[in-house]
Parts: C-alpha cells; sequence; structure tokens
C-alpha cells in the first residue's frame, strides 16, 4: 500500500524534461590536457543496477545520454544500458574520444540503432587534436569512423547519427576552416562547437575564446563562414557564443530542462556542479581559474537515484529554488530576485553571451 501511494506520489509532479544525462563512467583512456578528469581521486563505472534505478522515471524524458567526465566506451555495460532505453522507446546516445571504436562495438552501436554519436575534435589536424586531446590520435579516430560508415552502409542502418564535438581553442581555431569537409568525408550530419567553460589551469586561460578580446571579430566571422558552408552541405551547425555577455543572469545550460545523473546517482542541474568534481576522501578540492582567480569546484547534488525517486529530488523545495534563479520566464515576474547560486558565482557558462544556433542534440 505504502509503495502504492508513492508511485502514484511520483507520478504528480514529475518533470518534463528533454534529456536526461548520465555519468556511466569516470574512468579514460586518454589524458586531454583540459580535462579534469586525470585528477580524480576515485575513477568508477557506473554499475548497471544503479543505472536500472533510472527506469522508472525514463517516461519523463525523450533523450538519454550517457556522459559524463570520463570515456562512455569504457563502461561494459553500456550496450545494456543503451538496450534498456531503447525497449522503452528512448533516443540514446553519448560523446566518446573514438579510440575504442572497433568493428565489433561499432556492430552493437548499429544493431541497437543507437541515435547518437558524439566524437570529441580539438583540432582537424593530428598535431593539434593529438597535442589537446593526449592519448588520442585523429589517424585512428578517423579510421574508426570511416569504418563506421562502412558498417552503416553494409547493414543499411541510418544509427547511430555521427555529431562532431569540436572544442574551440585559441590555437586550433583556424582549424575550423576544414571541419565542414571533414564532417563531409565522415558522413557526420551535424557539428558543435564549444567553449572550454572549465579552465582547470593557469596556462590554458589564453586557450579559451573569449578571453581574446581583440580577436573576437575573427573569431565571429571565421564561424559565420564555416556555418555558411554547412548549410550549403545540408550539416547543422551549432556553436556556442565565443563571447562573454556582461551579467549572471542566465545560464547557458539547459538546467530547467534536464538534470544530470552522478556516476554514483547524485542529481546535479550540471556536469559543472557534479559531486564527481569534488574530491573526497580527504583530498583537496578540485581548484579551477574564473577570471584570473582560482576558485574549488563547489559540487551541488539534490539527492540520489539510489534513494530516492526522481520525482521528489525534482521537487525538493531547494531543486526548485535553483532553477527558479535560471528560469527567465519566471524571473522577469518575482518580486525578491534570488542570490546567484554560490556554485555558479565561478562559472562561465553563467556569463556566456548565449548559443547560436541552438544546442539541442
Ligand atoms: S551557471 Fe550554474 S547551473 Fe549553469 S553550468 Fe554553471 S554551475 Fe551549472
Amino acid at each position: 500500500m505504502g509503495q502504492w501511494i508513492t508511485k502514484i506520489l511520483d507520478k504528480i509532479g514529475s518533470p518534463e524534461l528533454d534529456w536526461i544525462q548520465v555519468e556511466i563512467s569516470t574512468r579514460c583512456n586518454a589524458a586531454c590536457i583540459y580535462c579534469p578528469q586525470p585528477l580524480l581521486h576515485k575513477k568508477q563505472n557506473m554499475g548497471f543496477k544503479l543505472f536500472k534505478q533510472l527506469i522508472p522515471y525514463l517516461g519523463y524524458t525523450d533523450l538519454v545520454y550517457l556522459q559524463g567526465w570520463g570515456e562512455p566506451l569504457l563502461n561494459p555495460d553500456i550496450f545494456d544500458m543503451i538496450q534498456v532505453c531503447k525497449a522503452r522507446g528512448k533516443r540514446v546516445g553519448f560523446t566518446t574520444n573514438g579510440m575504442l571504436l572497433n568493428a565489433e562495438t561499432i556492430c552493437r552501436l548499429v544493431d541497437l540503432e543507437t541515435d547518437i554519436l558524439g566524437v570529441s575534435l580539438a583540432g582537424t589536424s593530428p598535431s593539434t587534436h593529438n597535442r589537446i586531446r593526449m592519448g588520442t590520435d585523429l589517424v585512428k579516430i578517423i579510421g574508426n569512423l570511416e569504418q563506421l560508415q562502412q558498417i552503416k552502409a553494409q547493414k543499411g542502418s541510418l544509427y547511430p547519427a555521427l555529431h562532431l564535438a569540436y572544442l574551440m581553442w585559441a590555437s586550433n581555431f583556424h582549424e575550423l576552416k576544414e571541419v565542414v569537409r571533414l564532417a563531409k568525408k565522415l558522413g557526420a550530419d551535424q557539428i558543435v562547437c564549444s567553449n572550454m567553460t572549465l579552465i582547470m589551469k593557469e596556462t590554458l586561460c589564453q586557450e579559451a575564446v573569449f578571453t581574446q578580446q581583440e580577436k573576437q571579430p575573427y573569431f565571429i566571422s571565421l564561424l559565420e563562414a564555416v556555418a555558411q558552408e554547412a548549410r550549403k552541405e545540408n550539416l547543422i551547425f551549432a556553436y556556442k557564443s565565443p563571447v562573454l555577455g556582461n551579467e549572471s543572469v542566465h545560464c547557458s545550460e539547459n538546467i530547467c530542462n534536464a538534470c544530470v545523473v552522478s556516476v554514483t546517482g547524485e542529481i546535479s542541474p550540471c556536469v559543472f556542479t557534479s559531486p564527481t568534481l569534488s574530491q573526497t576522501d580527504g583530498q583537496k578540492p578540485l581548484v579551477h581559474i574564473f577570471q584570473n582567480r582560482t576558485s574549488p569546484c563547489y559540487p551541488l547534488s539534490f539527492g540520489n537515484i539510489g534513494q530516492e525517486s526522481l520525482t521528489r529530488i525534482w521537487n525538493k523545495k531547494e531543486y526548485r529554488q535553483f532553477r527558479k534563479f535560471y528560469d527567465i520566464a519566471m524571473t522577469k515576474f518575482v518580486m525578491d530576485p534570488q542570490p546567484v547560486p554560490k556554485s555558479c558565482m565561478s562559472c562561465y557558462n553563467s556569463i556566456m553571451a548565449g548559443s547560436i544556433g541552438g544546442l539541442r542534440a
């Protein structure tokens, strides 16, 4: 009886989400020079048992994105996880560094009709990409993606759609000129360019494009030229603005209609507030650089999926208040302005000038 009432209550106030992002691994086979993953104290996979706790809530979303601070293909349960979601009519995707895409893995992803395969790039030449995404090899990644194309053609399948995820840096920006050609060659149908908004080392500050004020006209004109080329080739091209806005009044992430589940089941509004980034076991907290100052990463969890229902977590007062701060539609009418959430005070996503072309998967 008690369980029955809990189920009914769970239906009331259930969120309507665009996606649920699930961190299925914090292990990685690479060591990208900007990524916090190598600094994590504990590296682990999400167990299938914990993942299955999400099944009752899959009805709240259209898309499940299996992504966090790690390489999803290192979790051997990934195929079962995809299968569970597909069996419930969900779209499923993940982003990979592309190094583990062999024939067997590709065949399984195609057969499961995995919807989206994002592949991370930080350049279109091997020397640039491999320097930034250390431990990966662009030549091998391209070979793997050619194999993906062949296997899809052999099986007569359109799955998975290939999305190229290009990390814009000051020193790799010029190579964006080649990204449309590369996308065409690999049969990609979407290119998404993002900024480095979590800066782990002082030496990397100058690589964040939004810090290079004087080069902004160049960045914008090149992005517009690439967007035009992509349109001609019928490719979707989306990019985050390379310019900072003025005020901390919005978040460029979709926090009002999406949530992140950490590798241990903690629910956060975004990957930047994920408890994964907090070093436990007596280790020092991770720090990052924000506007020339060192700042700790503040973890923010509203509950654990292993202990509470997603509906209950989503409707907690603290979580509602957090979303209310960023819900632009509501803030217009709010009489008592909320203080900026502590975890967002040192986040570039709160002052990005917004997305151009949209970043919906
Ligand atoms: S502004 Fe806040 S909610 Fe948005 S990405 Fe940054 S830390 Fe997350």
